[in-house]
């Protein structure tokens, strides 16, 4: 299928390949200076309740604004960072930052802080949650990490330590994207999630009439409800996909219906409003 037909097949991917190499690469000498130069912020996520759309929370999204580049998505700088080992100072960055947004935040909103597998190898880890809060005088108990299934892959004894550590402190954490990545349950026993995120792939598929996503989020929803674990729903963008969610039995819910990741200053309007909102009725 190659154009040029003496090459052989590896003509077609090839250059493909490597442009993408090249990508990374560049991107990752930008990300070393990225933090310093200021390039980074975050953007803040509502999470509501499904039963009466109350703002319970916001997950912090980290961006990315290269001066030249301009916007860089999180799905291509996020793996350069995990791989290139940044991903430890700049989720260091991520946490001290977020908690100091929160603790403006009235006390019965939460704020969820993603963690990759590779800040969980970190021996520092614990200590740079432990001085976020501190610093920030956020009650840990406010604080929801969230950490995916992958953690449990490699030396997942670690990690389960390392988690169990984060519960003591009193802090919460999330499975975030279930379903979409290795099936064993097995570390459902060993570490106390509060939340399982259904990952959106599922919520849209539902909302689709997929009957194989609706029966995934039925059983989901009745294993965390039986391990004393409430649900959230990814990625709910339209009043049918939130209507579904609801008669499911998700606790939360998530997604572009109730906003979009958003500036601290949005954020900050939004739970005013709501706060306004609520004593007005
Ligand atoms: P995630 O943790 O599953 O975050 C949810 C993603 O879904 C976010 O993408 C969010 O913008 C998107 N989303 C929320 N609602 C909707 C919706 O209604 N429709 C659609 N189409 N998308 C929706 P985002 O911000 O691009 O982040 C992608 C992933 O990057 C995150 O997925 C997370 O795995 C990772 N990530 C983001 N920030 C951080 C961070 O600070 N640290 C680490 N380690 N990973 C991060
Ligand atoms: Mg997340
Ligand atoms: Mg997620
Ligand atoms: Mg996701």
């Amino acid at each position: 299928r190659s154009k040029d037909a003496g090459g052989g097949a590896h003509h077609c991917y090839e250059p493909q390949l490597h442009a993408d190499a090249e990508e990374r690469r560049t991107l990752e000498i930008w990300l070393r200076t990225a933090l310093e130069k200021g390039e980074l912020h975050l953007a803040y996520q509502p999470v509501v309740m499904a039963n009466d759309t109350r703002v319970v929370g916001f997950e912090a999204l980290l961006r990315w604004t290269h001066p030249e580049k301009g916007v860089i998505p999180p799905y291509k700088f996020i793996p350069v960072a995990e791989e290139a080992r940044l991903i430890t100072p700049i989720g260091e960055w991520v946490l001290r930052t977020a908690c100091m947004e929160a603790a403006n935040w009235p006390a019965d909103v939460r704020i969820a802080v993603n963690v990759s597998p590779e800040q969980l190898n970190d021996p520092n880890f614990v200590t740079s949650v432990v001085s976020a809060l501190a610093h920030s005088g956020l009650s840990p108990s406010r604080l929801e990490l969230e950490v995916t299934e992958s953690v449990f892959l490699r030396e997942g004894t670690r990690a389960i330590a390392v988690l169990d550590q984060i519960l003591g402190l009193g802090i919460k954490l999330a499975l975030d994207d279930f379903g979409t990545g290795y099936s064993s349950l097995g570390y459902l026993r060993k570490t106390q999630f509060s939340t399982i995120k259904v990952d959106r792939s599922f919520v849209q598929g539902a909302a689709k009439k997929s009957a194989e996503s609706l029966a995934i989020i039925r059983a989901v929803v009745a294993m965390a409800d039986s391990l004393g674990m409430t649900t959230t729903a990814e990625g709910a963008e339209t009043e049918d996909e939130f209507q579904l969610i609801r008669e499911l039995g998700c606790t939360k819910v998530q997604g572009y219906l109730f906003g979009r990741p958003m500036p601290a200053e949005d954020a900050r309007e939004l739970i005013a409003t709501a706060s306004r909102r609520r004593s007005a009725a």
